[in-house]
């Protein structure tokens, strides 16, 4: 029999379900919120709340759903320290980009990766996050990308195959056997580990008739697309997105009307990533124009070693406000319902009677201060599964 347990005492409870309280996030202040197992039972104001096995005191604080990071690339091994600084001092710099983690990825131990991969969501699990996505796309071998993937698998249900990150260093002289690689014996290898397939779309990775082939080929062998879209320069990658019903087209940052349109006419949600503008110096995606025409927005880090070397969510809920148009409730919203919409979750991403009991408890009176108070560490709880495990 599982027990259940109260947390009360919670001046601002966001829910995520406007019919448990006031607007898109469904607010509710002076409130409680039970766990049952884990699951959420019942959340409303404390004075009505269930009688309950344990009792836990919030001492006046927020409380609003773990989130949701829908884009991660967790599986790799070394850094790009140099890369970065010589980006940030102005300095010329010709290294490999991904090839050199591929490169150290490849050369790297299943135990270094996965002790790497643990130290990162340990460090995410402290800023908040429940559910985390992660991504092959460091190994680019049959054997490395299917050994990414397994190793992925045993700490997330949510795995990305991204064979086609960039067409391997091995194959530059033939990009088309890397796709039919990509499409053939590595899907093959991966499919089995994995739940989506990504493919980076933009010049100088894959063209708009390489990535449909890819994840043409993905659904037919199960897996489900998501597209890196728009990232650096205009292109099909968000159209063809929306045409082949991914639950998710990655960046947006630069975006046609046409592309804004059809992301407002389909299920496709558009994941903005601030992260990696903010490392690279680069322009901003404008939440306000997806929002205004009524697309889905999610949130997430882009955690990787090269462009966005951040696994906090809360600071990409402040970029986003600071940055980006979104008001501090929208950018909650997209970092926890809209990761989940991202990933076709229904489970995860609101505090409503049934959903998964996965919840942040904030050192700040409102989840409005995790804009208003950028960079300081404000994740004072975090209850994933219902065990309380910060
Ligand atoms: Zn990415």
């Amino acid at each position: 029999m599982s027990s259940s347990t109260v947390i009360t005492n919670i001046a601002t409870l966001v829910t995520n379900d406007p019919s448990l309280g006031d607007g898109p996030l469904g607010l509710i202040h002076d409130a409680a919120v039970v766990i049952d197992g884990d699951r959420i039972a019942w959340a409303g104001t404390a004075d009505r709340a269930p009688a309950t096995d344990h009792r836990v005191d919030a001492g006046g604080l927020a409380v609003l759903p773990g989130f949701v990071d829908s884009h991660s690339h967790l599986v790799f091994a070394g850094d790009r320290t140099a890369e970065f600084n010589a980006r940030m001092s102005g300095r010329a710099y010709s290294a490999g980009g991904i090839r050199t983690t591929v490169a150290a990825t490849r050369a790297a131990t299943d135990g270094e990766l996965e002790a790497n991969l643990t130290r990162y969501l340990h460090e995410a699990l402290r800023q908040g996050t429940t559910t985390f996505e992660t991504k092959s796309g460091y190994g680019l071998t049959v054997e490395d990308e299917a050994r990414a993937l397994r190793l992925a698998a045993r700490h997330t249900d949510e795995v990305t195959y991204l064979g086609a990150h960039i067409v391997s260093p091995d194959y530059a002289d033939d990009p088309a056997a890397y796709v039919d690689l990509v499409t053939g014996d590595m899907l093959t290898a991966c499919a089995p580990h994995a739940r989506w397939i990504d493919v980076f779309c933009e010049k100088g990775a894959f063209d708009g008739d390489q990535a449909r082939a890819i994840l043409t080929a993905g659904k037919a062998a199960g897996l489900h697309p998501r597209i890196h879209a728009n990232q650096l320069s205009y292109g099909p990658g968000v159209q063809l997105a929306v045409e082949l019903d991914a639950a998710s087209a990655d960046h947006c940052t630069h975006l046609t009307d046409a592309d804004v349109d059809a992301l407002a006419a389909g299920d496709t949600v558009a994941t903005l990533l601030p992260g990696a503008e903010f490392s690279t110096r680069a322009q901003w995606p404008d939440a306000r124009r997806l929002l205004d025409a009524g697309v889905t927005v999610a949130l997430s880090t882009d955690c990787n070693p090269g462009s966005s070397f951040t696994s906090s969510v809360p600071f990409c809920i402040a970029l986003a406000v600071r940055d980006m148009g979104m008001t501090p409730d929208e950018a909650v919203w997209s970092a926890t319902a809209g990761g989940a919409a991202a990933l076709r979750r229904t489970d995860i991403g609101r505090l409503t009677p049934g959903a998964r009991a996965d919840l942040v408890l904030l050192d700040a009176p409102s989840h409005v201060h995790l804009a208003y108070r950028p960079g300081v560490p404000l994740v004072a709880g975090v209850w994933r599964r219902g065990t309380r495990e910060l």
